[in-house]
């Protein structure tokens, strides 16, 4: 009864906006609604926010919304658009780039510098799928401007996106004030305070600075610079072999760069399974790279152009020498100044602390993304964000189900898991039955002329459960999705190999693996 009468106030009464939002105390929305049709009704055209897409204003129009979200990342920008798209009046507040670290300093330039390296790769190797090439030269410059194109390309697209849904962006720095109010500071310093009756913080994280690491941003340098740097150095040091280390150190290793890895753990990409983790310092030590594990870097000392890297580990201490040292240590939250205290909002550990559905101890204030526990991811972002805005709107969201998040590197050969390791599940105490499919043993891995790697099941023998997955191989990446799926919706090791995979896939090798653990495997 009412929708049609709001389709038949929008079909007739061109100059009635039919946009509406679900007020969180009043979820049946109607009151609202009909506030919002006659606000509407009585305003300006341009003065009004539209969720028919017609109109969008960057310059907010009022001082009041119904959520504001801080930070424009994977977490915040998705908050926005979905809080708009479930009709409440959404502003984002953003001091830099829409998009965040994931799209214009993160995901998604690490990976365009990587598909350059890679092209590098097959154009050196050219002969060996009988294609005569002369040999490439890398172009560090060039590399770098098509990675910041593509950044830019992303970060339109999320601009695009917030305009499509009527999402208003607010430039500036963003603080939250008591009252639920978040003040905003622009580019020249002026201050405005606006009020909304939920406030997402989404602030982010920074690159870690280490006291024997302190990063100039020429010589010690972090993430930002590593995507950046003017020429190609000769030498360099990576501290840290995580996934955003390994991915530098695997793609300036590949370009002609000597680079020393150092790893404090035992392992490097020491969250994944062992065996990934082997298979990684095995192609890395292939391609040249010099990779140090459990082993830390004491200080650094800078003579003109090169840095001495006093690095201790089992063998003793050593002095490597490198034009650059990129520290890649893991990151630190963004919380610094934006008014937690003042709002008297919980933080434990560097992180903001949020129930189940992102809510923190002051009522109306929420936190998502690498602002809180759990994996710093963009997908992981994302889902908190969704997660968090439909609890606010008065919807049910199941909530975030933290032990089945995928984790992917994007060197060669890339890395894709989820779940436990074989270890931690050994340690949790299941009875664990182990499927491994090499890719020697696989056609498409053949024909392509990448046969490293590996899928490994860990699967429970008691339930056939699969307790996780662990792929590292070309495109894994592209095929850890299935198994998250399969464990989402409680699929069991045998009846994702039950189904039938095509041929020939890289995929068909998880089925292989499963079947391996059982002692059925055709292809071994
Ligand atoms: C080199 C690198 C590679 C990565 N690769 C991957 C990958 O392949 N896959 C993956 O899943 N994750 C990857 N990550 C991690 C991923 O980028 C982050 O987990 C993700 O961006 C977090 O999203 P977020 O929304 O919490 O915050 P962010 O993306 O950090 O966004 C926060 C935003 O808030 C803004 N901001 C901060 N403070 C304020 C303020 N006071 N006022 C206004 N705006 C503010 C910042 O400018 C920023 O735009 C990578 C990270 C790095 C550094």
């Amino acid at each position: 009864m009412e929708d049609s009468f709001l389709r038949f106030l929008r079909d007739k009464t061109p100059r009635i906006s039919c946009s509406f939002f679900i007020s969180p105390e009043d979820n049946s929305g109607c009151k609202s609604k009909l506030f919002r049709i006659f606000v509407d009704s009585i305003l300006p055209r341009q003065l009004t926010h539209h969720s028919n897409n017609q109109i969008f204003n960057t310059t907010p129009t009022d001082m009041n919304y119904d959520v504001i979200v801080i930070g424009s990342g994977p977490g915040g920008y998705v908050a926005a658009i979905k809080s708009a798209q479930l009709g409440m009046k959404t502003a984002v507040v953003e001091r830099e780039n829409l998009g965040g670290i994931c799209l214009n300093w993160g995901c998604i330039p690490t990976k365009a510098l990587l598909k350059s390296a890679q092209v590098y790769n097959y154009i050196n190797h050219a002969a060996t799928y009988g294609v005569s090439a002369q040999p490439a030269e890398a172009d560090l410059a060039a590399m770098v401007a098509r990675s910041r194109g593509v950044a830019e390309t992303m970060s339109k697209g999320v601009q695009f996106l917030l305009k499509k849904n009527n999402v208003d962006v607010i430039s500036g720095t963003g603080k939250v004030l008591p009252g639920k109010k978040v003040e905003v500071t622009n580019a020249e310093g002026v201050a405005t305070v606006y009020e909304a009756n939920h406030i997402i913080i989404a602030t982010g994280a920074r690159s870690r600075n280490l006291p024997n690491l302190p990063q100039d941003g020429k010589k010690i340098i972090g993430y930002r610079q590593a995507m950046t740097l003017p020429e190609k150095p000769n030498t360099m040091v990576v501290v840290g072999s995580g996934a955003i280390g390994s991915e530098f150190a695997f793609f300036y290793q590949s370009i002609g760069v000597q680079v020393t890895l150092v790893e404090f753990m035992p392992n490097v990409v020491p969250n994944e399974d062992e065996d990934v983790s082997a298979q990684i310092s095995r192609s890395f030590r292939k391609m040249g790279m010099k990779v140090m594990t459990s082993a830390s870097v004491e200080k650094v000392d800078i003579d003109g152009d090169i840095c001495h890297v006093t690095i201790q580990s089992k063998k003793g201490t050593e002095v490597v020498d490198a034009d650059i040292v990129l520290s890649a240590v893991g990151v630190v939250t963004n919380l610094e100044g934006i008014g937690l205290e003042e709002v008297g909002i919980t933080t434990e550990r560097t992180k903001i602390v949020v129930d189940d559905y992102y809510r923190t101890n002051v009522e109306g204030y929420y936190a998502i993304g690498d602002v809180v526990h759990g994996p710093a991811l963009a997908h992981v972002a994302s889902a908190e964000a969704l997660v968090c805005v439909e609890k606010i709107a008065g919807l049910d969201p199941q909530p975030v189900n933290y032990s089945n998040i995928p984790g992917c590197t994007y060197t060669t050969p890339e890395v894709a898991s989820v779940g436990m390791s074989e270890k931690k599940a050994r340690e949790a105490g299941y009875e664990v039955l182990v499927g491994k499919f090499p890719f020697t043993a696989s056609g498409k891995a053949t024909a392509a002329g990448n046969r490293d790697g590996f899928i490994k099941m860990v699967i429970d023998a008691k339930t056939d459960q699969i307790l996780g997955a662990h792929f590292c191989g070309d495109n894994v990446t592209e095929m850890i999705s299935g198994i998250v799926a399969a464990r989402q919706n409680g699929l069991t090791a045998k009846q994702v190999a039950s189904a039938i995979h095509p041929h020939p896939t890289m995929s068909e090798s998880i089925m292989e693996a499963i079947e391996q653990a059982y002692g059925k495997a055709v292809h071994l």
